[in-house]
């Protein structure tokens, strides 16, 4: 699970990404609130820690350009006040919730926790691309009627190209995604595991789903 810290207190900051690093989480920090837009509209994340009170872009304008652009990630706002107007303001503009600062860290990861659980933003659970359909809650694959048979890679590799199909996905990008690091140099990883993959999902087929694009990297789609 990948979170974006945008918060301009260096030391909340820090507190946070370490305390979500030892529960599990991959954490990323924005200083400031054009770089906290940047990260939140380029890369995936499964939910944003959003300070109110930062400099030049307040997280009002933040939240609002997410939502704008049509992203549906989690939001849990950070309040320096407890006031009812910015809570209603928080949850208008689309945040899924809010802490008031001071707070304990226990209270934020309970508070993230029970974001997350809610699971993915109006995710569909069946994905369908021509005859491949896949099911996120029982990690399964099925194509023309046939059990896929993936790893648990695979399957995340395949559910990463099925929900953004027609894209045209980087090594890097994928290799982010689904183990969780960033390798600019050894994508060589993405390319084994796309070829297993292929394998599996388009060699007893003649409709192939995965294309690569030179130089690119990968894009499945119907042709
Ligand atoms: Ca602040």
């Amino acid at each position: 699970m990948r979170i974006l810290i945008i918060e301009d207190e260096q030391k909340t900051a820090v507190y946070l990404r370490k305390g979500l690093t030892e529960s599990g989480f991959v954490a990323d920090i924005a200083h400031e609130g054009d770089e906290g837009l940047f990260l939140a509209t380029t890369r995936e994340y499964d939910l944003i820690i959003l300070d109110v009170m930062l400099p030049e872009r307040d997280g009002w304008s933040i939240i609002a350009e997410i939502r704008q652009r049509g992203k549906q990630t989690h939001v849990l706002f950070l309040t320096a006040r407890d006031s009812v107007r910015d809570r209603v303001m928080g949850l208008e503009l689309g945040a899924d919730d809010y802490l008031v600062k001071p707070f304990s860290f226990s209270e934020l990861l309970a508070r993230v926790r029970a974001i997350l659980r809610r699971g993915p933003t109006r995710q569909p659970e069946i994905l369908r691309i021509a005859d491949l359909e896949i099911n996120l809650l029982r990690h399964k694959a099925i194509r023309s009627g046939q059990h896929l048979d993936l790893t648990p890679k695979e399957f995340a590799l395949l559910s990463l190209m099925t929900q953004r199909a027609g894209e045209v996905l980087s090594r890097t990008l994928i290799a982010e995604q689904v183990w969780d690091m960033n390798f600019d140099s050894d994508t060589n990883v993405v390319d084994v595991a796309i070829r297993r993959l292929r394998r599996k999902l388009d060699d007893p087929f003649e409709k192939k789903l995965i294309h690569t694009i030179r130089g690119v990297g990968y894009v499945l789609e119907e042709r």
